[in-house]
């Protein structure tokens, strides 16, 4: 390391320090008692997802999960029903499956070291440095998005993050200037930095630490940086859902595989297009009354969905629906017992709606 780049790390890290001790957040619920669970969970969660969204979730969780163990010994459905909305849904069974892993191979505990803690699943080099650094007193870089962004805008590394040689770079400079004292304050400075004011769209770089020295406000490459994954063009896939109530209201549900979309949460029967769900259908009771309804739209990240749901009601037994493998429940059960997909459960909110 050169001496300049000294003096730039140890400013970098003295200013966003000074700037944390006077406007960061010192009240977020994971700031409070930071064992490595808590941590553990709050960095999941947190995870695409932002603080504001996050906080209602990470309450209900610690309540029904105050510890590793109780985790460990909970049914998935529980866990992923304390999921749903949140989406990402291979976070909460990665969780799951990593207190397992906790209880039989490491006394019920969190590892406190980077190898350990990095061979469980869901963990990755940078969940993992959060956990050492704000539980466990150690010093660990992060790279977060926001950090990812903080450090390529003040350095100006001008790819996009998601590359591997700017990744690399990136890795360097957040090791480059992650203090041994007080990394704890300094790793909860920067992802705070980058949530509330070098954020994605509006940073506010007028009364910024950093202005004179940041590369990418004295070089007018704000808006360019970080730089922007190349587009492709986003898939449209269709699906038919078959959604029968029976003759006392209850839905008929099925649990997905573990794999997959939405795995193990519950949906409706799916079919790949509205001939086969009516040619499934077709052996219905006379009675039953068939509807197909308006297309419902649902965007994820890589691909969007566009979901016909039909809705099949049946006015006596269900001898024909009773031969697959699924669950008849009440809506409300659904509601408030099942780990459901965002559209599904909107499904079933509309129903309870306008039944
Ligand atoms: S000057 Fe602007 S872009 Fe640079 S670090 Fe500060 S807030 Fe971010």
């Amino acid at each position: 390391m050169t001496s300049t780049q000294r003096s730039s790390s140890q400013s970098f890290s003295t200013l966003l320090l000074h700037w944390w001790d006077t406007h960061g957040r010192k009240d977020l619920p994971w700031q409070q008692n930071p064992t490595p669970y808590r941590v553990w969970i709050s960095e999941i969660m947190l995870q695409q997802t932002q603080v504001t969204t996050v906080i209602p979730y990470y309450e209900r969780f610690m309540n029904s999960f105050p510890t590793l163990q109780a985790l460990a010994e909970a049914p998935i459905d529980q866990v992923l029903h304390h999921w749903t909305g949140l989406g990402y849904y291979a976070r909460a069974r990665n969780i799951a499956k990593t207190a397992q892993v906790c209880r039989t191979l490491h006394a019920g505990v969190l590892p406190q070291n980077a190898e350990a803690l990095e061979a469980l699943p869901g963990i990755g080099r940078s969940t993992a440095a959060a956990i050492l650094s704000l539980a466990c007193g150690q010093s660990a870089a992060i790279l977060d998005g926001n950090v990812k962004r903080v450090l390529a805008r003040r350095f100006g590394e001008t790819e996009w993050p998601g590359k591997l040689a700017a990744q690399k770079r990136l890795w360097e400079l957040s090791i480059q200037h992650t203090p041994k004292a007080r990394c704890a304050d300094y790793n909860q400075a920067m992802m705070d930095f980058g949530a509330t004011f070098c954020t994605r769209s509006k940073p506010q770089c007028t009364a910024c630490p950093f202005v004179s020295d940041c590369v990418a406000y004295t070089q007018n490459l704000v808006a360019t940086i970080p730089g922007k994954k190349p587009k492709k063009a986003v898939p449209t896939f269709t699906v038919a859902m078959a959604i029968i109530r029976d003759q006392h209201q209850n839905l008929y549900l099925e649990q997905r595989p573990n794999e997959g979309i939405w795995g193990s949460l519950y949906s409706f029967p799916e079919y790949a297009d509205l001939a086969t769900l009516q040619s499934t259908y077709s052996n219905l009771p006379k009675s039953a009354e068939i509807k197909t309804s308006t297309v419902v739209t649902h965007k994820f990240t890589h691909r969007t969905l566009l979901i016909t749901p039909v809705f099949l009601q049946l006015a006596n037994d269900r001898p024909t629906i009773d031969a697959i493998n699924g669950y008849w429940v009440k809506p409300h059960h659904a509601l408030s017992q099942l780990g459901l997909p965002a559209p599904i459960k909107r499904l079933i909110q509309s129903l309870q709606d306008n039944p």
